[in-house]
């Protein structure tokens, strides 16, 4: 203990700052794709290239619907036209009538994560929300093994037809109040993966989810944002640009 305080002291605080953090360490988040004015053939070369059809050309401007955007990076300047925001803010709840635990979880919300048949990637993220540099502990967030004890309950990945029942069954046994977050576009609507003999799509289609964290994959501080949102300890509309008109 005496050489964990000591190394401290010297090598100062190696957690991220917090999300309230105006600056954000370079490469922390590889960003996100906006809505922004265009020239109107950029626009429509833009929509064009978008692979998860997550940009529309709207005259002499684009419109990221970034709940479908699979990262491929095409849009981004150099290569493409579009700039993007490097923030973690990519938490979005899913509609008007979602809203945050109650007041008494503000600083203990425990967390089940679920894969329902992601690629791998969304669920190394996740790990690593509890490793010193992101540290959520310290929000009073945990990951817990068993459902009965999980107040939030995070998905990732495309729903398999292996994992439909696994995912009714963890749901139903959490305790109420709860809320479902939907990590990745893959648990958002399928993603790459789509509908197929394998795949159902989101989780959506099988658990009522109230919260999205768009991204192919999310980043640590991105799930981090998610969870503070699910937790009321942002308040709504702090994360709501993550999904642009
Ligand atoms: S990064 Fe996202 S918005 Fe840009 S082209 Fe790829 S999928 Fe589309
Ligand atoms: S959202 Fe991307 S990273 Fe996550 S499971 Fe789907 S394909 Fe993999």
């Amino acid at each position: 203990m005496a050489n964990w305080v000591a190394h401290s002291l010297i090598d100062g605080i190696r957690s991220e700052s917090g999300l309230d953090a105006e600056h954000l360490p370079a490469g922390a988040t590889p960003g996100r794709p906006v809505s922004q004015p265009l020239a109107a053939q950029a626009a429509a070369r833009m929509a064009a290239i978008c692979p998860g059809g997550a940009i529309a050309a709207r005259g002499d401007a684009v419109g990221v619907d970034f709940v479908h955007c699979v990262h491929c990076q095409r849009c981004r300047r150099p290569d493409g036209d579009l700039a993007w925001r490097e923030d973690a803010q990519w938490g979005a709840w899913r509609d008007a009538a979602s809203n945050p635990l109650p007041h008494r979880f503000r600083h203990s919300v425990n967390v089940r994560y679920l894969d329902a048949g992601a690629c791998g990637a969304c669920m190394g993220e996740v790990r690593l929300i509890d490793a010193p540099p992101y540290n959520l502990h310290r929000y009073g967030i945990f990951v817990t093994a068993t459902p009965r004890d999980a107040d939030v309950l995070l998905v990732a990945g495309p729903v398999t037809e292996a994992m439909r029942l696994p995912l009714r069954k963890t749901y139903e046994a959490m305790p109420e109040p709860k809320r479902v977050v939907a990590m990745g576009v893959c648990a958002i609507n399928g993603g790459v993966f789509g509908r197929s003999f394998a795949s159902i799509g989101g989780a959506g289609d099988v658990v009522p989810v109230d919260l999205v964290i768009a991204g192919c994959p999310p980043p640590p501080l991105a799930i981090a944002h998610g969870l503070l949102l699910a937790a009321g300890q942002l308040q709504p509309g702090r994360g709501s640009d993550a999904l642009e008109p």
